[in-house]
């Protein structure tokens, strides 16, 4: 793969790029993201269709090795989240409650209710998310 290192330090892949802006390889009549091949080969051999390579320097051109880290998904989606784009709240396929229902837990613990008491209304999320969402540690965007 050619590429041309940049002043950050990147590695940027000379060659087709994708519509995302991931560089592209075409091996036996597949395409495949040239960040994702190089992190195959320098990071984890064995990595399964369940994970993501991210680029820690946000150029989704960069194919540095030292730039790319393995994540899951969801990992991704909080990394994206952290860096203030891509999907967030309840628009993220991930999202496990909605805006309402922020302010339905926060509402709960001002009127005196404990996190497990809220959390027990909420199946599918933790005692520790509760805590998270009052103390506005996560869904911080909602008011
Ligand atoms: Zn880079």
């Amino acid at each position: 793969m050619r590429f041309t290192v940049n002043e950050k330090g990147c590695w940027n892949f000379d060659g087709p790029l994708d519509k995302a802006g991931y560089g592209k390889v075409s091996l036996k009549e597949k395409s495949f993201r040239a960040h994702r091949l190089i992190a195959h080969v320098c990071i984890k051999p064995l990595m399964s269709d369940t994970e993501f390579v991210a680029h820690k320097c946000d150029n989704p051109r960069c194919i540095n090795p030292d730039h790319l880290f393995i994540t899951s998904p969801l990992g991704n989606m909080q990394d994206r989240d952290a860096k203030g784009r891509g999907a967030r709240g309840s628009k993220s396929p991930l999202a496990k409650l909605s805006e309402k229902d922020i302010h339905v837990i926060r509402g709960l613990y001002a009127g005196g209710k404990s996190y497990s008491k809220i959390a027990a209304g909420y199946p599918q999320i933790s005692v520790g998310c509760i805590q998270a969402i009052v103390t506005r540690r996560t869904w911080k965007h909602v008011p």
